[in-house]
């Protein structure tokens, strides 16, 4: 159906902004609008090409680099509705996806036709982020909040505030903290492990749902002594200690190993976790011989920006190398990135580097990638962010 007429304000984007909405990408740069209608930060605009040819509706944001960010082909005058519409589509899609967890992500975003919004669910409680400036008006926060309401019913909803976003939004700024409900803490469970949840701690919104489906695959490989580097509130420990004799978790964050250790006792297992920077500890751990069975390597995202590539690959590549060399014959190894910046191809080559540096033999037993709740879009390639490999190692 092509495009009606709306009152929106006009945005003319240039050619190569064009190619880009016309290969299915919902961005366009700052760089690339050519002539704009004046258009309050966060407005509902039409987008058209030079000719004025109109390619549907946007968020526009007055600061962001990404100046827009496509709706819908269709003409939009009613934003709250439209929101309202695709959480209920958001949550009727994680229905048929996801299983085994009370813990899962309900809006992703870009990857949900909402940009800017994201909402976990931890059990009862939901947490949210508002990451644009047309997500952050009033209108739209209480159309976010009353159809989360009407949903989920939980028992609270809150807010996890990134002050870097709001400044590079020019939002002011707010705290992070309780938009409904007076529960801020809870627990949840993903396959059959129990977790603590606070909302008003943590990193992210708290855990890392991506790698749910993984730690579930991890499982089924994960033998003997396992170390869980970068291990957070213990995902991967927790979900391996089943399966293995002995498991050592590491982190630099001792809140973090706080919660792990609260996490093991729910799950009465017993788990080592050891408070250190993750270099040392290998780099330690490798020169001495130590050895294992299973070792999960998940570090935070090295590479921020583009620029950041090769010193991320060789970070990677130095926490690899260390890996490999301390795997028993028939080890197993879960090696992870969630850098964005670091695509599947790169990071598939620096491993194969490090097993020719250690003489090991490396099978893939998968290359996989986000929990499905966390939508890849095939046109929209940032979307798809995390690479979780696992191979057996000789
Ligand atoms: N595997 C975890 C998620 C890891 S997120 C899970 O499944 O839940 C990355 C973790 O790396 C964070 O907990 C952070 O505290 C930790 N971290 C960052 N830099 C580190 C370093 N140099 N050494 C050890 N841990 C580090």
């Amino acid at each position: 159906m092509p495009p009606t007429k709306s009152a929106n304000p006009i945005i003319k984007i240039s050619p190569r902004g064009a190619t880009r909405l016309k290969a299915g990408h919902v961005w366009v740069y700052r760089s690339d609008i050519t002539s704009t209608d004046v258009a309050p930060a966060g407005s509902l605009v039409t987008v058209t090409d030079q000719r004025g040819k109109p390619f549907g509706t946007a968020l526009y944001s007055s600061s962001s680099q990404i100046a827009i960010r496509m709706l819908s082909r269709d003409s939009i005058s009613d934003l709250p509705a439209l929101i309202r519409e695709r959480i209920r589509a958001a949550i009727a899609y994680r229905r048929t996806i996801v299983r085994d967890t009370d813990a899962y992500r309900l809006v992703f975003s870009e990857a949900d036709l909402i940009p800017g919004l994201i909402v976990d669910r931890y059990n009862d409680i939901l947490s949210l982020q508002i990451l644009t400036q047309a997500i952050d008006t009033d209108i739209v926060r209480e159309a976010v909040i009353s159809e989360l309401t009407e949903q989920i019913r939980p028992a609270a909803i809150m807010e996890r505030v990134d002050p870097r976003v709001r400044e590079l939004e020019t939002l002011p700024s707010r705290p992070s903290g309780l938009l409904e409900g007076t529960k801020t803490s809870t627990g949840f469970t993903m396959n059959g492990v129990h977790f603590h949840y606070d909302g008003l701690e943590g990193q992210k919104t708290g855990a890392f749902l991506d790698q749910r489906e993984n730690y579930a695959v991890a499982v089924q490989h994960a033998h003997g002594e396992a170390l869980d580097v970068f291990c957070y509130q213990g995902g991967f420990a927790l979900h391996v200690a089943p399966h293995c004799s002995a498991v050592t978790g590491v982190d630099s964050s001792r809140p973090a190993l706080e919660v792990a250790d609260q996490n093991a006792a729910l799950n009465q297992r017993e788990i080592e976790w050891i408070e250190a920077n993750a270099f040392d500890l290998l780099k330690d751990y490798a020169s001495s011989n130590r050895l294992y069975d299973t070792i999960v390597l998940d570090p935070p995202a090295f590479a921020k920006t583009k620029r950041d590539l090769d010193s991320a690959l060789r970070a990677y590549k130095e926490l690899n190398l260390r890996a490999l060399k301390m795997l028993r014959p028939g080890g197993i190894l879960v090696t992870c990135s969630c850098s964005y910046h670091v695509g599947q191809s790169d990071f598939l080559e620096m491993l194969a580097a490090a097993a020719l540096d250690t003489h090991r033999t490396v099978r893939l037993l998968e290359i996989r990638g986000q929990a499905k709740d966390h939508p890849v879009l095939l046109n929209i390639p940032e979307t798809a962010y995390l690479k979780c490999v696992l191979a057996a190692v000789n």
